[in-house]
Parts: C-alpha cells; structure tokens; sequence
C-alpha cells in the first residue's frame, strides 16, 4: 500500500467543525490556539450531542423507570463503552466516570492508598509530573507515613531509568507517571517502566491526560493498574474524565466518596456497595458531559489517533526546528523525535509572561507560567516557561506565524 504523505490530514475540514478558531481578535488578528494542552476546544458534533439530550432525551440515569431515564441511561453507558474501547478496556466495569484526571488520582489515592501504604512504604513519581500526580500522593504519605520519592531526568532530558531501576525495590508500592509530560512532551516509555515495577510488585497509576487525546493509547500493552484522563482535553466537555482500573483491585478497594447510586443496600446500621462501576460513582454523574466525552472520542477514532500523533508530531518537529534558530531561545525537553504535541521554551532576559502577552496581542493563544509542573522547573532551574501546544486543527502556517511572532516579541523586547 502507498505510504500517506506527510501533513495529510484534511485540516480545512477539521477546521470547519470549530467554529471557535474562525474569528479574529485584538484588532483582525487571526486567532491561533496553541494552548491545547491546557484545554482543548471541542466539534460541532460534541456540543450538537450535549444540546440534543437537553433538549430531547435529559433525564437522571439509572434509577427512572421512564422513557426518559431510559434514553439518557443508555447514551450514558454507550459513552462509557466508547471511551472503553478507545483504550482497549476489556471489561466496562472498570471504566468509571470522574470529574478528570485529578479526581481520578485523587480516587486512588484514598480508595486504594488509605488500605495499602504504611510508615516507611514508597510512592515513586516522576519530576515531570503535573501537581495532580504529585499532591494526592503528598497527602497520602502525611496520611500514612509513607515516602514520595522522584525519579530525575537523564543527559537528553528524559526519565533516567537508571535512576527509576535504583530507587525501585521491595518498599514501593505504587508508582504513578505521566504518559506524557504537559511541559516538555515527552513520550515516556510506559510499558517499561510498568514492566520494572511488577518486578518489585509495585501498583502503577498511569496519568494519561496528555496521551488519550493524542496518541493511540492500549491500556492492555501498558499493562498498568490505573490509568486516569480528562474529557476536556481531547475535545470534550469539561468536567468528566475517566478512571480505568483493574478489575480485581477496584473489587477490593472500598468506595471513595458515599451516597446515592454507589450502594447496593443501605440500612440505619450500615450500608453495602454497589457493583462495579457504580460504586464509585456517587451521586448524579456528569450526565451530559459523559454523552459528549463519547461522541468526542468516536469523532478521533474516525479521524485516527495515529494520523492525530504524526500529524501533530510533524508541527511540533517544525516548531522545534523553527524556534531552534532564535538567537537567546532556549527549547525545553528532548529533541524531536518523541515530541508529542507540546513545545516550551524560555528566551534569556524576558519574562514568560511578557512574551505571552505580546503573541496574545498577535492573536497567538500560549500559556506561561509553571503549567501546574512546579517541581520539573525547580529541576530545571527556571520559574517558569512559555508552552505552545498543538493538535489536530492546528496548521502548518499557524506554527510559521507563532514562531514569527516570537521572532517580533524578541526584537521588541530586547
Ligand atoms: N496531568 C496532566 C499531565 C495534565 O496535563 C493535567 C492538566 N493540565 C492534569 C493532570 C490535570 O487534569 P485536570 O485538570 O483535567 O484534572
């Protein structure tokens, strides 16, 4: 079969199912939107499904014996088979709805770290984790004595498996990394280091907010424990994400949070969980958002995930090559080519937030700051960063006229 070519997919169509990036601001400016990583903007086909179920088929799932019920009930868990086979989730079961990655971690770390972690056991993170994947298990080790440890970068700016293989041993109970990190981009080697972990019978969380939306991702290949994403990143709605579990853990972890719908029975002496997955979602779920999350991810299975990767790999590639010209522009990461998506940089003797503020004014969306990575950039020695970050609607000629409008805040600023 004939290899595509390169920059093959159809981003005029893309484009015309966001109607957000056709407009201009800040005086006709064309509005470019690289701050994807933060959040993503979502298609026509997404809203359009949220609207219909208000308008048509809104009811509380589960509990009504109505029409009604019946239909929001069956889109609800359509979503969940939908978002499950996106990762490769063998059993529906394990895939339950949250608020986003960060209620996901948070789950865990009560539901199973409350039972499993004593003084002195270990939690090895990475340094490249988001706050999300650092604080849950801050909190867990005041809570249990337990230790967090962080495994550093190596000489090309990567996780130093050297490091990783030392600090692992018999006292490591879990280790929770991001598939991919929200700062520098890089695609870590997942199945390897879950691969290390099992040797030492450690639990692995995997934080893959930044890889569901822009990879292909199995949750089989990576044979982890817990793997946690949010809605909003890959062109859903805000407010829902998803935890997949192991079955068998998540039977023996007790509930996290109490209430409606998690319950099989409650009585005045007591109460007694629900089946999987109901019982850890508690209370009324983000019904709506759900049934969007579900068309979000039919909308990228039809485009391709591995069409999604090497598209957004070849504008992060051009990005790279382009700002690597700029004379006091320092690139933050690994060289191209395990880039997914994200591009953060620095330039001698300007603020972060000047330079941002001036590619706002050119109409070019990027984020400064510490992108919620305090501890990466103390590692690093910097306070913070800029971060443009890409993804599927983005153009070839939006990352020329990003690194343009670098080139300008430069020469303006100096
Ligand atoms: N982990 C990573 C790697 C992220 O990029 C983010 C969002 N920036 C989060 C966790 C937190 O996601 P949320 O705010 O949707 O819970």
């Amino acid at each position: 079969m004939k290899e595509k070519e390169p920059m093959q997919l159809d981003v005029n169509s893309i484009r015309q199912d966001f109607p957000i990036l056709d407009q201009s601001i800040h005086r006709e400016r064309p509005l470019i939107y690289l701050d994807n990583a933060a959040s993503s903007q979502r298609p026509l086909a997404v809203l359009q499904s949220m609207v219909d179920c208000y308008e048509k088929t809104y009811a509380n799932v589960h509990r009504g014996i109505h029409w009604l019920s019946e239909q929001s009930t069956e889109q609800y868990e359509h979503a969940r088979q939908v978002v499950g086979q996106m990762i490769g989730a063998r059993h529906q079961a394990e895939v339950i709805f949250t608020s986003g990655t960060t209620a996901g971690i948070n789950l865990v770390a009560h539901a199973w770290g409350n039972g499993h972690l004593r003084e002195g056991d270990k939690i090895l993170l990475t340094i490249l984790e988001h706050h999300s994947n650092i604080v849950p298990w801050q909190q867990l080790a005041e809570r249990t004595g337990a230790i967090v440890e962080f495994v550093g970068l190596n000489e090309q700016g990567r996780v130093d498996l050297e490091t990783y293989q030392d600090l692992l041993d018999e006292r490591t109970r879990m280790v929770a990394i991001s598939a991919v990190s929200n700062v520098l981009g890089n695609v870590v080697p997942v199945a390897e280091m879950v691969g290390l972990a099992r040797s030492v019978g450690a639990q692995v969380l995997i934080d893959a907010a930044q890889h569901v939306p822009h990879e292909p991702t199995n949750i089989i290949e990576w044979d982890a424990d817990f793997v946690v994403f949010s809605g909003h990143k890959m062109l859903g709605p805000t407010g829902v994400g998803v935890l997949w579990g192991r079955e068998e853990l998540l039977e023996a972890m007790p509930p996290f949070l109490g209430g409606g719908s998690m319950i099989s029975q409650v009585t005045v002496e007591g109460f007694t969980p629900g089946e999987l997955p109901a019982k850890f979602e508690a209370g009324t779920p983000p019904i709506v958002e759900a049934i969007g999350l579900g068309v979000a991810a039919e909308y990228l299975q039809q485009i391709g995930l591995a069409e999604i990767s090497r598209y957004e790999r070849e504008l992060t590639a051009l990005a790279h090559r382009e700002l690597s010209t700029i004379d006091g522009l320092k690139l933050l990461g690994p060289a191209e080519p395990d880039q997914s998506g994200i591009v953060s940089f620095v330039v001698d003797g300007l603020s972060n937030q000047d330079i941002s503020i001036f590619l706002d004014r050119q109409g070019v969306a990027v984020r400064a700051g510490h992108h919620c990575a305090m501890p990466l950039h103390e590692y690093l020695g910097i306070p913070n960063s800029c971060r443009a970050s890409f993804y599927l609607y983005n153009t070839e000629q939006e990352v020329r006229r990003f690194v343009d409008a670098v080139r300008q805040v430069i020469e303006k600023l100096r």
